[in-house]
């Protein structure tokens, strides 16, 4: 694919030509200030949330996708400036016939190319069964959950048990600003104040659970895709086959279609929403416990990924998840 071209120059450098141009901003870029830019917003954005301590183990959850690759690729080369810190990456296998196994491939070739420790997990090892037999199972349930429920509560556990063991001070994932901000929509859809006040980097970590963070959460899913094509990132480009079965697809798309006619809007979402923080936390007090049945942390006597599992009648062993 050649590089589309504009006659004016780069509105940073003056010189080469521009290849993006940033509606929210006015900002014309060509490809090196591009490539700069989007790096320096990362690095400011992991300052401003103190993300990372000098002697961090970091478990980055590796998908295979473009937004976690080009993550790999940035915190690879900060790694370099911070001898102390480690980074590991963990890719977490759902068990998705037909489409999770190239994003493997794809996070084993980059992991390999940069030298980057890589763990791969399974939802098959961690729980007995795939997401295509908890989906499955889930068809006799009246009112069944879409499958990305039941897959982000098992991920979240798989990637916490996996940083667990890596013995990981911080989990970082490659959400972007349209991941927030969606999440930041559905939570308000579904009125789960207590996870409205979860979605916070800042938020004083509750014993039992690593500390997430999430370096591109300023940053918009289109400047991440440009990204990886400009550093020649290979990512899976195919979609996931139960996308299209959750309301975060048509959020998505209600917000890039606010976004196109009023550029900015993803950001000022976001920001508001920063400022509404302190009073949301304030009112959410949750109680940290642990499962009666995995003994892993959770706001509730039996954990999610339990209840899930023993609804559909996957959970093997009482008293163990893995
Ligand atoms: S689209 Fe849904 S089911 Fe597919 S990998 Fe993402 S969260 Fe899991
Ligand atoms: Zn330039
Ligand atoms: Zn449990």
């Amino acid at each position: 694919m050649a590089l589309k071209t504009e006659e004016k120059p780069c509105s940073l450098c003056g010189k080469r030509k521009t290849v993006y141009f940033r509606p929210y901003s006015g900002e014309r870029l060509c490809r090196l200030c591009f490539i700069r830019s989007l790096e320096r917003k990362v690095r400011r954005t992991i300052s401003k949330y103190a993300m990372f301590n000098p002697d961090d183990r970091i478990a980055l959850a590796l998908s295979g996708g473009k937004d976690s690759l080009s993550l790999l690729q940035i915190l690879h080369r900060l790694e370099a400036s911070f001898p102390e810190a480690e980074l590991y990456a963990v890719t977490v296998n759902e068990g998705i016939e037909g489409y999770r196994d190239e994003a493997v491939e794809h996070a084993v070739e980059a992991c390999q190319r940069l030298r980057v420790k890589h763990v791969v997990v399974s939802f098959r090892e961690l729980f007995g069964c795939t997401l295509d037999e908890v989906v499955e199972a889930s068809q006799s349930l009246e009112d069944s959950p879409a499958p990305c429920s039941y897959c982000g509560v098992l991920r979240r556990r798989a990637l916490n048990l996996a940083a667990e063991k890596l013995g990981a001070t911080k989990i970082a994932t490659a959400h972007n600003l349209d991941d927030e901000v969606q999440t930041l929509i559905l939570n308000l859809i579904h009125g789960d104040v207590y996870k409205l006040g979860r979605i916070d980097p800042e938020a004083p970590e509750a014993e039992g659970f690593i500390p997430r963070v999430k370096p591109f959460r300023e940053i918009p899913e289109a400047e991440i895709a440009f990204y990886a094509y400009l550093t020649g990132v290979k990512f899976q480009s195919k979609p996931c086959p139960y996308a299209g079965y959750a309301l975060r697809g048509e959020v998505r798309w209600f917000l890039n279609r606010l976004e196109a006619s009023h550029p900015g809007i993803k950001f000022t979402l976001y920001h508001s929403f920063e400022k509404l923080k302190p009073l949301v936390r304030s009112g959410v007090k949750a109680e940290i416990l642990k499962c009666k049945l995995c003994g892993e942390a959770s706001s509730k006597t039996i954990c999610e990924v339990c209840n899930m599992l023993s609804q559909l009648g996957k959970l093997k062993e009482p008293g163990k998840t893995n």
